[in-house]
């Protein structure tokens, strides 16, 4: 308390402690026994104990300046290493990190070019690469550190160096700072790295100072020291596992029991800690007096912090985001990537979707034209627009030729929709199109400062108005990005200014590359609650006291953290620099901070700590728990509980925030359990609705023109029948330069077409069974019309894939053409054996492709339908071992390859009932060809030639006689069975997800993303 003498005494000492947590510790206790506070605070953290003793006259470099500054003195270094470099800043992290322990350590540009050059020897051996590396780094440091001299600056890690010069120089200054003051007392000191030995040595030198105190938990480190430090003392400590864990001493063991949490992975190993926060404070823990704490903030304290929230125990966590992910700052960014990509399809739905960029870009109108063809910059986007106006008029006004029925036309959007999105385009270029092309460094910071301080894009007011559902904590993190980008430019255009670079002339793309490397920063912001569950990170919990303690992500990379890399200095140069006599931190002093920063931790629990882990890491890849849990299973007994991975609810953890919630989900859980049965239901597929049913009932009833295809479509999967050919739903890709594999699919075909047609006219228009004589005359001649395939789709226009390739895909092609009509010739040669089944087969030769049928009714089961198509390939008979095999006919469907096949080419699709387009050829061509007889029908591929799902409804008996098939005939009328169901299912409005077994669910499926099928989509292995 004041006296008149001294009305408001303060402390004789000043206090500096290691991090401000520690400060509002201390606050907090001050305040708790009534101490009102002082008008000269003697207390400073570590980060400010130089600024408050004195550094001299020489400003910090700010860290934009520091890279500017690198950045230029690399680009102007002689040499082949940095100045050659394609991507210097790709190493300019590394360099700034080294100058900066360099400059630290106050090491002189002699001293480190004459450690570098310390001779090779027998471990030290260089190659020519490491000599010219190391050459260009020492000429790099000096020249650094000349470009700090000359501008009267210093690099700004370097400040307890300047200030142990400065307290050796100027004693009445530090004096006069200390306020009188004569003795410094420091808490939780336990790294002499980064200049403060020097300082500890100027401060006991000093004649200012009287008594210099540390107390530290490692006394070790200062062993070496001696007297030149002053007075260590070490912090006492009970006897608990802290003492114990790493120690070399034993006994080490301790009849504690630490708790340990092992969870299948991060998200349950936090709700299992948050359920165990809960019930302390259920017991009356003060949430304070409970502590969290992850290594490193990412991912472990935003987790904790939800899980927290989650279970309604509050929480005060210093949350960190990186400023490339604040909304508002990758607003900017994605505006420059959209230049930078020149404005692609991609880039501009981005854009349009970006809600800090006020546009009005039509996501719809963009996604319609892109996907169709690629579009690239702006003035050929107004061009696009345009014409996709023109084609959307005259539709609306009638006047497009008719393309096939209401499902195969592609919905376009409404003229109005369009006109609107070509004047938001225009208003949009007009800004956008000044980052087209290059300007210099200093233009683009100007560009950003216009949109930050003056919100030249509307970004800073939208920011401004708050989300939905008064999410203040966004508006807090944009705004403090915001703020941060502002500065950051700030600062970074008046680097360039002093230290040059400004006239770099840059594209959006690079200069998007160069703030994205000055963004490589994090925005930390204070939970609003400051009395909740402490949640930290480890170096900032160090010394930290609380009474229940628990250490999260124990994973081996996690805790221990792996040390940092770097790409100008490996492990083996930095001892070479160690043993030359430089200062730097050796390879295993990071491992030795680690185990100190944990075991002070664990110090800091008062009455437990709780260690958990996972058995994941954050890419979901298995990950061993770290080595420090052995250390203290070897000091105490670590009682751990496995939360199996079965176990997907956390008790006590709700599910949900309001009864409501819990409501809906219950009904939910029940709609789920009968989808399970993949039945149709109201859930699955069945339509409700009356008007829907009408119009179902109408579009699908006996007037409907079935394609058989588009029957194999309903039977393969009723909702992803429903999803593209109803809601017209469409994978969409972007277009590239390829070749459509519909297209290589439609010249095999036509070549196959152009070759048959041609040999039946040589043999005076008789089928063609193609025999071995027939085999090199028939190669040469595919080959030729496949020429004219090419030549005819080139001729109509169809893209073909680059015409550099051309050469390659007619090689592809003649080589699957090759391939398959050395396999045709075969297998017609095995008809003609004596072995296997071929025998048995009726002898058809070709005698036409592409046959049409418009529109023909076929009575399945009852029930009627139109079909129309055309069948890939029909043959007649031409069997000489009986009379009138003329009267026999055939039909043949190509696939590519067998995957387009209904199953695969799999029996089992047979019973799934979706081998359905050739039956329906089979009843067609008894609808065609009434007088004759259908003795087979077949799929074909083409790419691994084979055939596939073939039935003999006729065949030759071993006695010579053509009888019927019973198996394949019974086949043929199960086929026809299901046509009849899947039409009536289609009638009724039934089109539930439930892909046939022998199917399963095609990757390409346009219905996926609004299919709940039970189990997920069901992948078939083929
Ligand atoms: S993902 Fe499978 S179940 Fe769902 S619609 Fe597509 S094919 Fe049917």
């Amino acid at each position: 308390m004041g006296t008149p003498a001294d009305p408001f005494p303060a402390p004789a000492y000043l206090l500096a402690l290691r991090q401000g947590g520690l400060r509002d510790d201390l606050m907090r206790l001050a305040a708790r026994r009534g101490h009102p506070g002082w008008f000269d605070p003697p207390l400073c953290v570590f980060a400010e104990l130089a600024e408050r003793l004195g550094t001299g006259a020489r400003r910090p470099l700010t860290a934009a300046e520091r890279q500017v500054l690198l950045a230029r003195l690399m680009r102007a270094a002689r040499g082949k290493v940095f100045s050659h470099a394609r991507r210097p800043e790709d190493y300019l992290d590394g360099v700034d990190r080294l100058m900066g322990e360099l400059c630290a350590a106050d090491v002189a540009p002699e001293a480190f070019v004459a450690a570098l050059d310390v001779a090779d020897g027998e471990c030290w051996k260089r190659d020519d690469f490491e000599r010219a590396r190391d050459a260009e780094l020492g000429a790099l440091h000096a020249a650094y550190r000349a470009a700090l001299d000359d501008a009267g600056r210093r690099d700004g890690r370097d400040a307890l160096a300047h200030c142990a010069r400065f307290i050796a120089a100027h004693p009445d200054e530090l004096a006069a700072n200390l306020g009188g003051r004569r003795e410094i007392r420091m808490v939780g000191l336990q790294d002499l790295r980064g200049g403060w030995q020097a300082l500890l040595g100027a401060l006991v030198a000093s004649p200012a100072i009287d008594r210099v105190v540390v107390y530290t938990a490692v006394e070790s480190e200062f062993a070496a020291l001696g007297p030149v430090i002053g007075q260590v003392e070490r912090l006492a400590e009970p006897e608990t596992i802290a003492t114990r864990i790493f120690a070399a001493t034993t006994p080490r063991r301790l009849p504690t029991i630490v708790p340990g949490i092992e969870a299948p992975d991060a998200a349950r190993e936090v709700e299992e800690v948050a359920r165990r926060v809960r019930a302390l404070c259920d017991a009356g823990v003060p949430p304070h007096r409970i502590a969290i704490v992850a290594r490193k903030a990412r991912p472990h304290l935003d987790l904790v912090v939800d899980a927290l929230a989650r279970i309604g125990v509050p929480a005060t966590a210093r949350r960190r985001t990186a400023l490339v992910e604040i909304p508002a700052v990758r607003a900017v960014l994605i505006l420059l990537d959209g230049a930078a990509a020149g404005w692609t399809r991609h880039a501009m739905v981005e854009l349009a979707e970006q809600p800090y960029l006020e546009n009005s870009l039509d996501v719809q109108v963009l996604n319609t034209i892109g996907y169709r063809r690629q579009v690239q910059g702006l003035a050929a986007w107004r061009d696009a627009v345009a014409e996709l106006r023109v084609e959307v008029s005259r539709r609306e006004q009638g006047d497009e030729p008719e393309r096939g029925g209401w499902e195969r036309q592609v919905a376009l959007p409404p003229l109005a929709r369009v006109d609107a999105a070509l004047v938001a385009l225009d208003a949009f270029s007009s800004r956008a199109g000044e980052l087209d092309g290059e300007r210099t460094l200093a233009e683009w910071l100007d560009w950003v400062r216009g949109v930050v301080e003056e919100d030249a894009w509307g970004i800073g007011r939208l920011l401004r108005l708050l989300p939905a559902a008064g999410r203040v904590d966004v508006a807090r993190l944009d705004l403090a990005g915001w703020r941060a980008l502002g500065d950051l430019t700030s600062q970074w255009h008046k680097a360039v200014t002093d230290f040059g670079g400004a006239d770099d002339r840059l594209a959006a793309g690079g200069f998007a590359a160069r703030l994205r490397s000055m963004l490589d920063n994090d925005v930390a912001l204070w939970s609003t609650t400051g009395h909740g569950v402490q949640v930290e990170e480890g170096p900032a919990a160090a010394y930290r006291p609380c009474d229940h303690l628990f250490i999260v992500g124990l994973e081996s990379g996690n805790f221990p953290a792996n040390p940092p890399c770097s790409a100008v200095l490996g492990e083996m140069d930095r001892e070479r620099l160690i043993a030359a006599g430089l200062p730097l931190d050796p390879p295993d002093a990071w491992e030795r901070r680690e185990r100190e920063l944990f075991r002070v931790l664990c110090a800091g629990a008062g009455l437990k700590v709780t260690m958990a882990w996972s058995s994941v890491d954050e890419s979901g890849r298995d990950v061993a728990r770290s080595s420090f849990l052995d250390e203290v299973e070897e000091a105490a007994t670590l009682e751990v509980e496995e939360i199996p991975l079965s176990r997907v609810l956390t008790d006590g953890m709700p599910l949900c925030a309001t009864p409501a919630t819990a409501a809906h989900a219950h009904r939910v859980a029940l709609i789920e359990t009968g989808r399970a049965s993949r039945a149709a239901s109201p859930w699955n597929g069945a339509m409700e609705d009356p008007e829907l049913r009408d119009w179902i009932a109408h579009e699908f009833g006996e007037r409907k023109l079935w394609s058989p295809t588009q029957l194999e479509h309903y039977a393969k999967c009723g909702w992803a029948y429903f999803g593209e050919r109803l809601l017209g739903l469409r994978t969409l890709e972007e277009p590239d330069d390829s070749l459509e594999p519909s297209v290589r699919g439609s010249i095999l075909h036509r070549a196959l077409e152009l070759f048959y047609d041609a040999a039946r006219r040589e043999r005076g228009n008789a089928p063609v069974l193609l025999r071995e004589d027939d085999g090199p005359a028939a190669e040469a001649a595919l080959l030729r019309e496949l020429d004219t395939a090419i030549g005819e789709f080139e001729q109509a226009g169809t893209w073909l894939g680059a015409p550099a390739l051309r050469a390659a895909l007619r090689a592809e092609l003649a080589r699957i053409l090759r391939k398959y009509l050395a396999f045709e010739i075969d297998w017609n040669r095995k008809l003609f054996g004596k072995l296997g089944n071929n025998p048995r087969v009726l002898q058809t030769g070709v005698v036409a492709h592409e046959v049409r049928f418009d529109d023909v009714t076929l009575n399945a089961d009852g029930v009627h339908v139109r079909f129309r198509g055309s069948m890939d390939r029909l043959e007649r008979g031409v069997d000489e071992r009986f009379e009138g095999s003329e009267h026999y006919v055939a039909a043949v469907d190509y696939k590519t390859s067998t995957f387009a096949m209904p199953g695969g080419g799999d029996k089992a699709a047979w019973a799934d009932g979706v081998v359905l387009q050739v039956p329906i050829y089979a009843r067609v061509l008894a609808e065609l060809y009434p007088a004759d007889e259908v003795s087979r029908i077949e799929y074909r591929s083409l790419k691994s030639p084979s055939v596939k799902l073939a039935l003999q409804l006729y065949e030759m008996s071993k006695q010579g006689a053509v009888q019927q098939n019973e198996t394949d005939c019974e086949t043929m009328t199960g086929a026809i069975t299901a046509i009849a169901r899947h039409v009536t299912n289609a009638r009724a409005g039934l089109f539930p997800a439930d892909p046939a077994p022998s199917c399963g669910c095609p990757s390409y499926c346009p219905a996926i993303d609004v299919c709940r099928v039970a189990g997920g989509p069901q992948r078939k292995e083929w």
